[in-house]
């Protein structure tokens, strides 16, 4: 896990997704560092994912893209379809009012932890303020899922946190640069109740990772979720808990590290 020099814990969205859906799972894959075998089908696409990510900020910063679209057919239809879809969105402002920023990058202290997120795009004016975020795989997930997504409650909550902005003022919206037909998007708009209920749950899910942290100090492992839960079924790491022996266990293992804990900013969403 990462330290900052005042011994403050880095987490990002994907760790509070991975700790609430299973603590166990936290700690085989953070504090311990046991990885999956890579799947070339699914780097291939986090590659191109990346691609795109990385393009979408040069042309943000006003640096040319022309030579990398031609090269890549793939690029260049989702380029197209969201030029498209959201003219606006590429548009930039000319009046000086409006802060636009790629890879728009803050944190947050709550209790030991620094909370980091990183906004594939932020739109500011006066008014309000646009989280924008792009995503690269085919098919976008449920509203619901996405709104329970810790990168959507964390992203809105770390901007009302740390800007002036009401909550009300606040949104954040996905865009799926590669849904079937067009690019389709998904927006949240964003509220003080929701604001303080993302805020409790938060201090609870890092009231407990202290709790679970200090037991692992003490040779106690974080807790599982109950046995027959769908979490198990897919999981890489169900031999090693002793839920389904056919899964494939892991491969690499290495002792115990505080390191470990890192902001990876172009995950997808599981
Ligand atoms: S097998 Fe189940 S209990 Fe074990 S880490 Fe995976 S999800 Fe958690």
């Amino acid at each position: 896990m990462l330290s900052t020099p005042t011994q403050l814990l880095r987490l990002s969205q994907g760790q509070l997704n991975l700790l609430e859906a299973c603590p166990r799972k936290f700690q085989h894959t953070y504090l311990e560092k046991l990885n999956s075998p890579s799947n070339p089908e699914q780097e291939e696409r986090q590659t191109l994912g990346s691609r795109f990510h990385l393009l979408m900020q040069q042309r943000e910063m006003g640096l040319p893209i022309d030579s990398f679209l031609e090269a890549d057919a793939q690029l260049q239809s989702w380029m197209l379809g969201f030029a498209d879809a959201a003219p606006e969105i590429l548009t930039t402002a000319s009046d000086n009012q409006t802060f636009r920023e790629s890879e728009h990058y803050r944190t947050l202290q709550v209790q030991d932890y620094l909370l980091t997120v990183i906004y594939d795009l932020l739109i500011a004016d006066n008014q309000q303020a646009q989280i924008l975020d792009w995503k690269t795989y085919p098919k976008p997930p449920s509203k619901r899922k996405l709104e329970s997504n810790w990168q959507t409650r964390l992203y809105l909550y770390v901007l009302a946190e740390t800007s002036d902005y009401l909550p009300e003022k606040i949104s954040m919206t996905y865009w799926f640069v590669q849904s079937e037909g067009k690019p389709q998007n998904i927006k949240f708009n964003y509220s003080t109740a929701q604001h303080t209920q993302t805020g409790k749950k938060l201090n609870q899910l890092l009231s407990q990772l202290t709790h679970w942290l200090e037991n692992y100090q003490n040779n106690q492992q974080f807790p599982q979720v109950l046995e027959g839960s769908k979490n198990c079924d897919y999981c890489q790491f169900a031999k090693r808990c002793d839920r389904i022996q056919s899964t494939e266990e892991t491969v690499k293992e290495s002792l115990p590290n505080f390191d470990s804990i890192q902001e990876v900013s172009l995950n997808p969403i599981d």
